[in-house]
């Protein structure tokens, strides 16, 4: 072989060897260890820091809010039927309207006027896509509970079939603070746990402002405004992109796009969900 030829060899060879390494490092940041702050939970100590926060995401440091009552804390319980011009979602009678796995039949269980998640039967949407809007969901975690951290009552509700706002059941089940019940999953935690007990029927109302795009860019982010149980724990957040597990979400150009509830493998229940468009 040619000492040209033999030297290229060598150079293909190491780069095949030390290319994993740097892809396993690029991956995973390392844990700080001048971080001495306590661990408060389960959750992660190497995971990308979450950008304009000291957090990253899962951080098992990150503080968790303040548990409070929700009859307390509310100021208003907010109207669950809906209003004049509402798209109806669920009625409590069938999930025509709504897809499973490969836009076949969505096959969770509908019985007593609310419908359940069936462990591995796939998440559900809507047929229909939606944009800007305000969204009302009632749900209900597994009574009696069972599992803890991330695998408790957990489901999530997608606006645009990507932005979760995490459903759980963080009734005394600690979790990592930013996939806790009613946080944007991976973001931001709620500013209260205004979670209600196992089985009882708890509800969202959701503000999305969907982002726009110019060509691949996001000229504006989502924003994303929530009541826990009529308590405000998000107020006009703007989402660094799309809900992701152990990374930074990105944007990706997208349209209107269909609500999605989640199948995490838990019986999580819901009912009374509508949708009005703001857009
Ligand atoms: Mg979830």
């Amino acid at each position: 072989m040619k000492p040209k030829s033999l030297c290229l060899l060598i150079a293909l060879a190491s780069f095949c060897t030390i290319r994993p390494t740097v892809l396993a490092q690029a991956a995973a940041a390392p844990a700080n260890p001048a971080d001495t702050r306590p661990v408060v939970g389960p959750g992660y100590d190497n995971t990308p820091v979450i950008p304009g926060t000291e957090w990253r995401v899962h951080d098992n440091r990150r503080p968790h809010p303040p548990v409070a009552d929700p009859d307390e804390m509310a100021k208003e319980r907010l109207p669950t039927a809906p209003p004049e011009g509402a798209v109806i979602l669920f009625d409590g009678t069938d999930l025509s309207g709504w897809l499973g796995k490969k836009n076949g039949p969505a096959m969770w269980e509908v019985q007593d006027g609310h419908m359940e998640a069936v462990k591995k039967s796939g998440s559900i949407r809507t047929e229909e896509a939606f944009g800007s809007c305000q969204l009302h969901v009632e749900w209900a975690s597994p009574n009696p509970p069972k599992g803890n951290s991330q695998g408790r009552g957990n489901s999530g509700v997608f606006l645009a079939n990507r932005y979760e706002v995490q459903i759980l059941d963080s009734y005394n089940n600690k979790t990592y603070a930013d996939g806790q019940c009613a946080a944007l999953y991976g973001q931001k935690p709620p500013d209260y746990n205004v979670c209600r007990g196992p089985g009882e029927w708890q509800t969202y109302d959701i503000f999305f402002e969907a982002p726009v795009f110019k060509g691949r860019d996001v000229v504006k982010k989502a924003v994303m405004t929530v009541y826990h149980n009529s308590v405000l724990v998000h107020d006009k957040v703007e989402l660094l992109g799309r809900s992701s597990h152990k990374k930074v979400g990105k944007y990706s150009p997208h349209g209107k796009g269909p609500i999605q509830l989640q199948d995490h493998g838990n019986p999580v229940r819901y009912r009374n969900i509508w949708i009005k468009l703001t857009d």
